[in-house]
């Protein structure tokens, strides 16, 4: 086996960008030139912001939130406020 190949990787990144950039409407390739200069789309701001502005997520694929830390806070902050009302 060659060292340093590792399976499935190149196909499993394809399907990642082609699957992100059909839920932003835009063409894969747009997708993933956003990616390759370190941007990721945050699903609060509706924006491309820095993939350093993101915090971790255990559940997600990637490790990263979906949301930028400053969203993430807004969102937690929200659904405390709606807990709280209940
Ligand atoms: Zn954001």
């Amino acid at each position: 086996m060659t060292a340093g190949w590792k399976p499935g990787q190149r196909h499993s990144d394809d399907a990642c960008y082609r699957m992100g950039a059909l839920k932003l409407g835009i063409e894969p390739c747009e997708y993933r030139a956003k990616r390759e200069a370190g941007l990721r789309w945050c699903s609060g701001c509706h924006g491309w912001e820095p993939v350093e502005r993101f915090g971790p997520h255990i559940r997600m694929r990637d490790g990263l939130n979906t949301r930028c830390v400053e969203s993430a806070r807004e969102y937690a902050r929200e659904y405390q406020r709606r807990k709280r009302a209940r």
